[in-house]
């Protein structure tokens, strides 16, 4: 008799091999831990051993010559063992106290900076972006690395009210999170139709059937069966791309960005929260995109003047209100900042934490 077949765990690899010898030894067993300086943690385990988190900045986006560097230093300075988190920090954790500040001086030789922890500006997180997705309206590496130039030192400091954890995201509808400041792409007009492909290329009915607000139908262009949109009902979402290339909506002009404000997955303090759009329409400008730095700069500014000790950004602008949130940042407040889709009540109304 065949043998069943077995399932094939792709998912997260068993951690415990490659964990630093003090950590398997304490799991689950910490007393406490503190931040003796910005970028630096420090755990002690309830048998009195000690380890200390060194934590630096990256460009996430590295050849294998920043990888040999990286590992190198975990080799010679730290005790070989590194993790990144899901901000594209590396983190080198150390038994000896006495490793922490040559290692942090090594770190800083080679060009990485060490902070990011407590009331700092923590690395930007973005989407996969160019390298594993085919959708990008964007490259939100390269949005990242021009934002944390222009923020290395709040990542080096911990002087904000409070963590602020900012994202950005290549495409409206896919992954990405919820973020302090989110810089998200904006379409802002209709997608483009190669009329020659769509019958070769996309499923239709699933075409049709992926658009939220049905402005996508089957249509006969020169006897040829493809889909066209009514551009009048479009919300220029994009939903419709990803399953259906020919219907393009990436443009070099009309793909813009977004800034939106206000966002938190953590329930500490406050429930979650979904950030709102505060600016629209600001041009995708590589490499540096000064407009859209400049507004995030704006706003990051008025929350560190404003703001209370420990209110997130979401908090303050609950505290504060909107308009006030307007006044401070200077930031123009316009019709297009209501949101009137009703829709959104039902659909996004299904988080076990989020309720409206
Ligand atoms: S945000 Fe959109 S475009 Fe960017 S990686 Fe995710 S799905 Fe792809
Ligand atoms: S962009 Fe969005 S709203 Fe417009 S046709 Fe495509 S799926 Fe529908």
């Amino acid at each position: 008799m065949s043998q069943p077949r077995q399932p094939i765990e792709s998912g997260v690899p068993d951690p415990f091999p490659e964990m630093h010898p003090v950590m398997v030894k304490n799991y689950g067993q910490w007393a406490w831990h503190d931040r003796p300086r910005p970028g630096v943690l420090r755990h002690v385990a309830k048998s009195g051993d000690t380890i200390h988190t060194v934590k630096a900045g990256t460009q996430r986006q590295m050849d294998v010559y920043t990888v040999r560097t990286l590992c190198d230093i975990a080799d010679t300075y730290a005790d070989g063992h590194v993790r990144f988190t899901a901000r594209s920090n590396i983190e080198f954790m150390v038994a000896d106290p006495a490793k922490v500040d040559p290692l942090i001086g090594a770190l800083a030789e080679a060009g990485f900076p060490v902070g990011g922890t407590g009331n700092s500006v923590s690395m930007i997180s973005h989407t996969q972006g160019w390298l594993h997705c085919d959708i990008p309206g964007t490259d939100a590496s390269g949005v990242v690395k021009a934002l944390m130039d222009e923020l290395h030192q709040e990542f080096l400091h911990e002087r904000m009210p409070n963590k602020v954890k900012i994202t950005t995201s290549c495409c409206q509808i896919n992954c990405g999170g919820q973020g302090d400041i989110a810089i998200n792409v904006q379409h802002t007009k209709p997608p483009r139709i190669n009329h020659e492909l769509v019958s070769n290329m996309c499923e239709r009915p699933a075409v049709v059937a992926r658009c939220p607000v049905a402005a996508i139908r089957p249509a006969l262009v020169n006897g040829k069966p493809t889909l066209e949109v009514d551009e009048k009902k479009c919300v220029c979402c994009g939903a419709c791309y990803p399953p259906c290339p020919p219907m393009q909506i990436n443009d070099p002009v009309h793909t813009k960005l977004a800034i939106w404000v206000g966002g938190k997955h953590s329930s500490t303090r406050s429930r979650p929260m979904f950030h709102k759009l505060v600016a629209a329409g600001l041009p995708n400008n590589p490499p540096r995109w000064p407009e859209a730095a400049e507004v995030v700069k704006t706003i990051l500014y008025a929350y560190q003047a404003d703001a209370r000790p420990w209110e997130r950004m979401g908090e303050w602008v609950e505290r504060i209100g909107w308009p006030r949130f307007f006044e401070k940042t200077g930031l123009p407040f316009t019709k297009y900042h209501i949101d009137t889709w009703r829709g959104a009540r039902a659909s996004l109304n299904t988080s076990a934490q989020v309720r409206f």
